[in-house]
């Protein structure tokens, strides 16, 4: 069973996926770590993000890896062809070559079927752009989480602080994820969008536990 969650970055997907995750006895598959992944390639290979012949190769042939570990739903790590990235794609940079690499048809493509193929083989929480639309269109439940262009920026702030990396300038943090959301939003292959079927969720005034109580109960719904 799929549970999809899309939204703009910040809006807090990550943390409620988790526990969303924990609480049903599912896996979390975190897509934006994913492309990340890509972006993080392209700047070791000094491949230019608007080359799509080479970023599509990459997506192709660099196996992108998540270490779980027992009783974690979330992964404790991610490597890219065999390199642990888990740190070094949060940093401020990749924050802004992913939404350049991540409108490449032929990126999406080749992980869009990777992401199918993990999602198919058990009960998993995904959290993306394209979840809902595209990646899992008959996903059990569809969740579209958003929240104020500030309240983002706080938590992503503050999430910036806890992993110790990323920028902790909120003005800095709130004019990226503008920028992001508006590349994410406007991309002609998959953009960033709700699929009809989505249950809108805005979370600015709601607490994290608020949202995932409500995500699971429409699970529990849906499971019958
Ligand atoms: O979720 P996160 O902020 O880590 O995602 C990083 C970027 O990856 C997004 O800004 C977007 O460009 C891209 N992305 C995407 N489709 C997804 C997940 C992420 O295009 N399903």
């Amino acid at each position: 069973m799929i549970i999809a969650i899309d939204g703009p970055s910040g809006a807090g997907k990550s943390s409620v996926s988790v526990e969303v995750a924990r609480k049903l006895g599912f896996s979390c598959l975190d897509t934006g770590a994913m492309y990340r992944c890509i972006a993080w390639q392209a700047i070791q290979d000094g491949v230019a993000f608007d080359d799509a012949e080479a970023l599509e190769k990459i997506s192709l042939e660099k196996e992108i890896a998540f270490t779980h570990e027992e009783g974690n739903p979330k992964p404790v790590g991610v490597s890219m062809g065999g390199v642990d990235v888990t740190s070094a794609i949060r940093t401020r940079e990749i924050d802004r070559a992913v939404s350049p690499v991540s409108a490449v048809p032929g990126v999406r493509a080749a992980l869009v079927a990777q992401q199918q193929r993990i999602g198919n083989a058990g009960n998993y929480v995904v959290e993306g752009r394209d979840i809902g639309t595209v990646v899992f269109p008959d996903a059990a439940v569809k969740v579209f989480l958003t929240a104020s262009n500030e309240a983002r920026a706080r938590r992503r702030v503050l999430q910036n602080e806890e992993r110790g990396v990323g920028s902790t300038d909120f003005e800095e943090v709130l004019a990226d994820i503008i920028r992001r959301d508006e590349l994410d939003s406007s991309r002609a292959a998959s953009p960033l969008k709700p699929a009809d079927d989505a249950i809108h969720i805005d979370s600015s005034d709601m607490t994290m536990q608020e949202v995932i109580d409500e995500i699971c109960a429409l699970a529990q719904k849906a499971m019958g």
